[in-house]
This record gives structure tokens, C-alpha cells and sequence, in this order.
């Protein structure tokens, strides 16, 4: 995902911006259902070069996945180097233990499961099946919560924790986004860095959207 610049961002986004405001005046809200069908129709059906799902995500906007969380209390992540020389390539949201996980985008759980680095983990996607969303560590699930649910955007899917190899002393919430790749194989898409997308979401939709979006 570094190949995309900050300027290259704030470029799709404001375009994005433009168009929204110019089709749906100022009291519609932004993630209503025309917005994301006016999305869909100019990207087509299928998934799609990095461009495509940045341009995607930002218009459907990304609501922060941590209860509680503002834009300004986010940092920048994505680059930091990790264990065994990996790079990061995720968004850490440091809350208290239990705090909620919230869904950043309507869709359907892929897949509930738990592994060594990221404990109790889900993978989920948007209602195309263009992005995955990846949520790590979490102390416990959202009872019920099952391969192939449904969900909309701000449910609680979990609750902050430290499962995997996160530190005992550092609940966070490790957040992943990648474009779903052509294979299907959602678990190991690229990932694109959720950071500048969620100040791009604000930019265009608004706070209050990224708090209390809509499907
Ligand atoms: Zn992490």
C-alpha cells in the first residue's frame, strides 16, 4: 500500500467528496444507500486494483472499529516494524480491556477463528466481497457471532484484549484492511492502510457518520 501518497489519497477523496455533494445536498446522511449504489456502479462488480478499493472504502466511509474512539486519538501504525523483521501492515487501537469492537463497515463475517499471533481473531467483508477487514486480539467474541453472519456497520463484534501476541499490558485492537484478492483467498490479500482512509472518511462524510454510520 505504500505505492499509494498521501496526495494520491486526498486526491480520491475529495473527488469522492465532490460528487457526493453535488448528488445529495447537505441533510441526506452520507453513507445512505444512493451513495454506495453510485460507488458500486463506477467501479463494477469485481475487486480491483488498490485504487479501486481505496477509492471504494472511502466512499462507503470506514467507521473507527473501537468504541469510543475519535479520528484524533488514532496513530499511524502501518510501517512499524513487528516481531521476525515483519512490518506491521495494520492499524493498532489502544483501548481498555472490553471496550467494544465495532464493525467499520456493513457485510458478512468470513470466517471466526483464533491463531497464535492474533489470538481471537475475526475476518469480515462489505456487502460486495471487495475488502476484508481483519480484527485481532480481542478478549472475547460478540455472542452468536458465527462464519457467514451478517452484520451492519457498528455492531459490536468483540471486545478489546490482548489474546495472541499482543502484551498482557497493552489491550489493543489490531485492525487490518486489505482489498480482497482474485483468488478469493481473503486472508491473504494486500493490505491497505487503514490510517489515511479513516481521514479521508472523516473528510468526506463527516464525524458524526463514522460514529453512527448506517448500512
Ligand atoms: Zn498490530
Amino acid at each position: 500500500m505504500r505505492q499509494f501518497s498521501l496526495p494520491l489519497l486526498l486526491a480520491l477523496g475529495l473527488g469522492a467528496c465532490t460528487r457526493q455533494l453535488s448528488v445529495a445536498p447537505a441533510p441526506v446522511p452520507a453513507s445512505t444507500a444512493p451513495r454506495v449504489v453510485q460507488a458500486g456502479s463506477a467501479l463494477g462488480r469485481t475487486a480491483v486494483s488498490g485504487t479501486e478499493a481505496v477509492s471504494y472504502i472511502v466512499a462507503r466511509g470506514m467507521t473507527i472499529p473501537v468504541a469510543g474512539k475519535t479520528l484524533a486519538q488514532l496513530q499511524d501504525t502501518f510501517d512499524e516494524g513487528r516481531s521476525s523483521g515483519r512490518i506491521h501492515r495494520a492499524l493498532d487501537i489502544l483501548a481498555p480491556r472490553g471496550t467494544p469492537v465495532l464493525a467499520a463497515d456493513s457485510g458478512r463475517v468470513l470466517r471466526v477463528s483464533v491463531n497464535a499471533l492474533g489470538g481471537n481473531t475475526i475476518y469480515a467483508t462489505d456487502p460486495q466481497g471487495r475488502v476484508v477487514y481483519y480484527y485481532a486480539h480481542l478478549d472475547a467474541y460478540q455472542p452468536g457471532l458465527a462464519q457467514g453472519a451478517s452484520i451492519a456497520r457498528g455492531d459490536t463484534l468483540g471486545f478489546v484484549g490482548t489474546t495472541g501476541n499482543a502484551p498482557r499490558d497493552t489491550p489493543h485492537l489490531h485492525f487490518q484492511v486489505m482489498r480482497m484478492p482474485p483468488d478469493g483467498k481473503y486472508w491473504d490479500g494486500e493490505p491497505i492502510n487503514p490510517y489515511p482512509l479513516f481521514l479521508l472518511s472523516h473528510a468526506a462524510a463527516g464525524h458524526a457518520d463514522l460514529v453512527q454510520g448506517t448500512r
